[in-house]
């Protein structure tokens, strides 16, 4: 039976048994594109802006301490991300490897996850960097809702649900981040230019980073993921 894109073929993890790194602007399509990812290698999605914002949402030490930072846009420090991190990856799913998306954001988080990496015997990672102009960034950040419940993300303007402001899959609430207000857009691009881009020169210079149109439509980034993949599997 010919497999349609909404359900892409399911890849063994074995086959992955790496990090794939997505790395990019607020806004480039890093959630949309790695979620779709982990499912076809049924490997964990590990996003660390879902992973403070379930902190937020617990009212744990650690939430109260990301909230006000991340409602003003800026970077939470390496100290409390990293410790989240490692604890997260020690798990018993990430041991075939796992896809993130908003991490690493600092030199000193790319340096701590190589060797995390190292450590825990996997392969160097794949970066996947996506590309994208400043201007196309504000209608998807201003655009962007999603789902309460199982976290499926939205764009009013070029990906809205079929019944307003409900999930497809679990009919739940869609709503607003509260970092996606016009007004934090400037200052999450600041941290991004002046703290994660580092991170593409740091990527390319140890042949790990691959670029990706990010302009494109969400399918179309998807299958040049694909492209990337099967190009440098078993090479890398
Ligand atoms: P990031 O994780 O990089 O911040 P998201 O994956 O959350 O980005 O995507 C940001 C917004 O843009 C969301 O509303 C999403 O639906 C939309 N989006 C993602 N990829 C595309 C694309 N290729 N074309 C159009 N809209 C997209
Ligand atoms: P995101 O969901 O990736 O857009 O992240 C939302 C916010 O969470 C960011 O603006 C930061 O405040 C915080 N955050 C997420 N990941 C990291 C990280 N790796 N390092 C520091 N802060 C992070």
């Amino acid at each position: 039976m010919a497999t349609s894109p909404a359900e892409p073929l399911k890849r063994p993890p074995e086959e992955l048994n790496r990090a794939v790194i997505f790395l990019g602007p607020p806004g480039a399509g890093k959630g949309t594109q790695a979620k779709k990812l982990a499912v076809q290698y049924m490997v964990p999605h590990l996003s660390t802006g879902d992973m403070l914002r379930e902190h937020i949402a617990k009212g744990t030490p650690l939430g109260a301490k990301a909230k006000p930072i991340m409602e003003r846009g800026e970077l939470v420090p390496d100290s409390l991300v990293l410790k989240m991190v490692r604890e997260r990856i020690e798990r018993p799913d990430c041991s075939h490897g796992f896809v993130f998306d908003g991490f690493p954001r600092t030199v000193a988080q790319a340096h701590y996850l190589g060797e995390l990496l190292r450590q825990g015997g996997f392969r160097r990672p794949l970066v996947i960097h996506l590309v994208i102009d400043t201007d196309l960034i504000l209608r998807r950040i201003t655009g962007r809702r999603m789902c309460k419940t199982g976290g499926e993300i939205y764009n009013l303007y070029e990906r809205p649900p079929k019944v307003e402001g409900r999930c497809d899959n679990d009919g739940g609430e869609l709503v607003q981040r509260p970092d996606d207000r016009e007004e934090i857009v400037a200052p999450r691009l600041q941290a991004y230019h002046k703290q994660t881009e580092p991170l593409v020169a740091y990527y390319r210079r140890l042949g790990l980073l691959h670029d990706v149109d990010a302009s494109k439509s969400v399918e179309d980034v998807e299958q040049q993921v694909c492209r990337t993949l099967q190009l440098v599997r078993g090479k890398l």
